[in-house]
């Protein structure tokens, strides 16, 4: 499978530990090294700024996608090789995903689960068939990745609606595990309901 686009959630947040920032420019440089368009938040700060420079760095072609109100607080990047103003955060988040060949979270609050969530409820229910990959930085998907078997385990979700994520350690293994993420096609729709 060739990747073309992916569409990155992560945090806006300038106060956490370095280690995160550090984690997102590793991946956007990736990313843009492997000619792969890099489709995020658009924001300036934070992971998502450290992200879109990580790509931008060596080149990479970076589309922000952020509502107008955002842009006018000035909370956009205003480096990227393309930003799309949207009217409010539901159609940002359908052009994020739009005609992308994965979606990968990294650490980051309850914007980053939003999205990643969105992204997970959609493919169960047959609307978005690509890989989601998780990166758990510093272990920090845990809790989240416990609640989802949680959710398994109590019945709420399938045994199969595993398949719909993938969890890795560190940005360097994000493309591998794109490439190796089981299909996920639209009959999966069938077991959506249990
Ligand atoms: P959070 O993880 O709560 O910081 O939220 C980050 C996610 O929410 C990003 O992927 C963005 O799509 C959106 N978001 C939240 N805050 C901002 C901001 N200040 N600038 C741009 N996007 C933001």
């Amino acid at each position: 499978m060739q990747i073309k686009r992916v569409c990155v959630y992560c945090a806006s947040s300038s106060s956490c530990d370095s280690s995160y920032h550090g984690a997102a420019h590793q991946l956007g440089r990736l990313i843009a090294e492997a000619g792969i368009t890099l489709v995020f938040g658009g924001g300036g700060k934070g992971s998502m700024g450290h992200l879109a420079d990580g790509a931008l760095s060596v080149g990479g072609r970076v589309i922000g996608v952020i509502p107008q109100f955002m842009s006018d607080l000035e909370w956009a990047h205003r480096g990227l090789s393309e930003l799309v103003l949207t009217r409010d955060m539901h159609e940002r988040k359908r052009l994020m995903i739009q005609e992308v060949d994965a979606v990968i979270a990294l650490p980051g609050g309850c914007g980053t689960f939003e999205e990643l969530f969105e992204a997970m409820a959609w493919k169960r229910l047959g609307i978005y068939g690509g890989p989601i990959i998780i990166v758990n930085t510093g272990d920090f998907y845990r809790p989240c990745v416990e609640l989802l078997e949680r959710s398994i385990a109590e019945r709420f979700m399938d045994e199969r609606h595993r398949g719909m994520w993938t969890v890795v350690e560190r940005s360097d293994q994000v493309l591998d595990a794109i490439r190796n993420a089981p299909s996920w096609p639209a009959q999966n729709r069938d077991f959506a309901v249990i």
